[in-house]
């Protein structure tokens, strides 16, 4: 039987965790046209809801998609319109890799009715509970926290030069929340033993861009995180309890230290 699209744990304090690319699950039809590359899910941002599994003990909601973002990429606009134009990046229904291997033989691409049955299936489901939990929240509290949390693995030349940096913090240019929770997460960030950057290769999403509106009282910061501080990065992917202790309390103190940030 297929997973429902989402999971959602609902909190009680204004804290949203959202892992829109945390899903492995690949459904038919879609499975069956795919190519053995696709099969292995190498791009799915691994473990995350067990990494981050602090949040139910500090009282926060996590939404956790459970499809693949093969199927399709739940942080793209459903206009498909590109993120970083100009730059090599990843569509709303990818036909490839972050490698570049080809997710599907010649024939069997997604038709353009075939991606709108998809936003319709995947994408708008997950948009509209991520939507309801932060306006509830807000209603409650005045101000909620959207934490984006995100994994990706440490080298892929396709996409980006080199090593990443451990830690990748996105808030849009500081658009996405109010300088107070932009300051809290770049100085958690800084005062972490790991390697970070803010607003460089990875700025925020769309889910970072679209709900951060600190005005609307909605404070989005996405964590891009590189895979390697936490799990192994080639097939079957396994969690690393030694390394995820090291970043765990780190990890925990950061979402506490931006989290007290917020407007009251
Ligand atoms: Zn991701």
């Amino acid at each position: 039987m297929n997973p429902p699209i989402y999971t959602l744990t609902s909190g009680t304090v204004p804290l949203v965790v959202s892992i829109p690319h945390g899903g492995a699950f690949l459904p038919e039809p879609y499975a069956g046209a795919m190519t053995p590359a696709a099969q292995i899910v190498a791009d799915t941002d691994w473990h995350l809801a067990r990494l981050y599994d602090f949040t139910h003990a500090l009282g926060g909601s996590m939404l956790e998609a459970n499809y693949s973002r093969y199927v399709i990429d739940l942080n793209r606009p459903a206009s498909g319109e590109s993120l970083y134009p100009g730059q090599t990046t990843t569509s709303l229904c990818p036909t490839e890799t972050f490698r570049g291997e080809p997710l599907y033989g010649a024939p069997d691409q997604p038709s353009d009715a075939d991606v709108a049955t998809r936003v319709d299936t995947f994408w708008r489901p997950y948009h509209d509970a991520l939507r309801a939990e932060l306006e509830r929240l807000r209603a409650l509290h005045g101000h909620v926290l959207l934490w984006e949390a995100h994994s990706i693995a440490s080298q892929l030349p396709r996409l980006f030069d080199g090593q990443l940096p451990d830690l990748n913090i996105g808030t849009f240019g500081g658009a996405s929340c109010a300088p107070s929770v932009h300051e809290a997460a770049a100085a958690s960030a800084a005062a972490m033993p790991f390697t970070s950057v803010v607003n460089g290769r990875f700025k925020g999403g769309y889910i970072t861009r679209h709900y951060g509106q600190p005005e609307q009282g909605i404070h989005a910061v996405q964590l891009e995180m590189s895979q390697c501080i936490y799990m192994d990065e080639t097939a079957p992917f396994g969690y690393r309890e030694d390394l995820a202790a090291k970043i765990q309390p780190h990890l925990k103190h950061m979402v506490e230290n931006v989290f007290a940030a917020l407007p009251r």
